[in-house]
């Protein structure tokens, strides 16, 4: 991997960290920043070039991070992609559907990776649980609640947080969705800044998701239940509970045994970036596709128009 030039478009908050990254495990050339000052301090940093322009930064590397805000996503990997650069883009994938679509197939024409960033799938808890195969689930819960900031307000809560559980709910059940119900309001920005969707799938099985991006203490937490086994995931204190039938006991409950999982210690972006560099080299399959990146952005635009159709109604009555 240390062979690959690789570089970051766009180092705010997110992508000095995908910067850092790549600096570890690979040739780091630069980065790039509409922000002249911030590209700077992050090169500075570094010890890479701060590249003057975005066609510049293409025409030295082999594979970028796109962590820009999702309102040019595409522009920014299309750009990539045509200059035949491999591309990480951070979640969402994209606006709408169409633009998802279009870089999908951009992709496949001109044979170049383009995976998507969904984070939580790298999370050391849910690739502890993938790994031990459980199947689908049948019911699974997720609450995934931050304070506000004034970062991502070029899309609502459910794009910025709620899409996180969308793919995880998609990824560990294997399913397609088949009914959303939902609620949202806005109340600091002018987009749903809280947001509760009531979510079947194909199997029958349902995921009840709430996201919030205006509460004081940050949450973000899920529960899965099979037919014999429960799994509960803290992601911010990186902890894996699981409760299965048989075996010892909990205390009140006869016949549960609870056990708290040693999870890997590598973090999730590290994994994110190795598991990209790795497809890029041939070697690994990208942890969440473009299609996979699509499905999830169908998934969130399907609970927003969940959301407006329940405001709708509360204005009509
Ligand atoms: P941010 O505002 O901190 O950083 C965005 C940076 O992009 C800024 O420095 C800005 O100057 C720069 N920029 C804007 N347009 C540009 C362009 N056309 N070319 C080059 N640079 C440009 O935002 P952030 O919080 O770092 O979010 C960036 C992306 O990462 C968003 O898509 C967001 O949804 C995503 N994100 C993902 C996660 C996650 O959990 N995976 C978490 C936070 C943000």
């Amino acid at each position: 991997m240390k062979a690959l030039r690789t570089a970051v478009v766009g180092v705010g908050h997110l992508g000095r960290f995908h910067a850092q990254k790549y600096a570890a495990c690979s040739d780091l050339q630069g980065v790039f920043d509409q922000d002249p000052e911030r590209a700077a301090a992050v090169a500075a940093e570094l010890g890479c070039i701060a590249f003057p322009s975005l066609e510049a930064l293409l025409a030295q590397v082999d594979a970028i991070s796109i962590a820009t805000p999702t309102s040019t996503h595409c522009q920014v990997a299309t750009a990539a992609l045509n200059a035949g650069v491999h591309c990480l883009v951070e979640k969402p994938f994209t606006l709408d559907l169409a633009e998802a679509e279009y870089l999908e197939e951009l992709a496949a024409r001109v044979g170049k990776v383009l995976a998507v960033g969904h984070i939580e799938r790298a999370h050391p808890a849910i690739r502890t649980l993938r790994e031990r195969g459980f199947g689908a689930p049948r019911y699974l819960e997720a609450e995934r609640l931050a304070p506000f900031k004034p970062r991502s307000l070029d899309i609502d809560v459910i794009m910025d947080l709620m899409i996180h559980d969308l793919d995880l709910t998609l990824w560990l059940s294997g399913e397609a969705l088949q009914d959303i119900r939902a609620v949202g309001v806005a109340a600091v920005t002018d987009k749903a800044d809280m947001a509760n969707a009531w979510v079947t799938l194909d199997s029958g099985a349902v995921a009840n998701l709430a996201a919030s991006r205006v509460v004081r203490e940050p949450v973000r937490r899920m529960r899965i239940f099979w037919e014999d086994r429960y799994a509960s995931v803290d992601f911010m204190a990186r902890q894996l509970r699981l409760v299965e039938r048989g075996g010892g006991s909990v205390p009140g409950i006869p016949g549960v045994a609870e056990q708290v999982l040693e999870l890997p210690a590598e973090d999730a972006l590290e994994f994110e970036v190795r598991n990209f560099l790795g497809a890029v080299l041939g070697r690994e399959m990208v942890l969440c596709s473009a299609r996979e990146g699509r499905h999830a952005l169908a998934a969130a635009l399907g609970v927003r128009a969940a959301v407006e159709t329940f405001l709708q109604g509360k204005e009509a009555g």
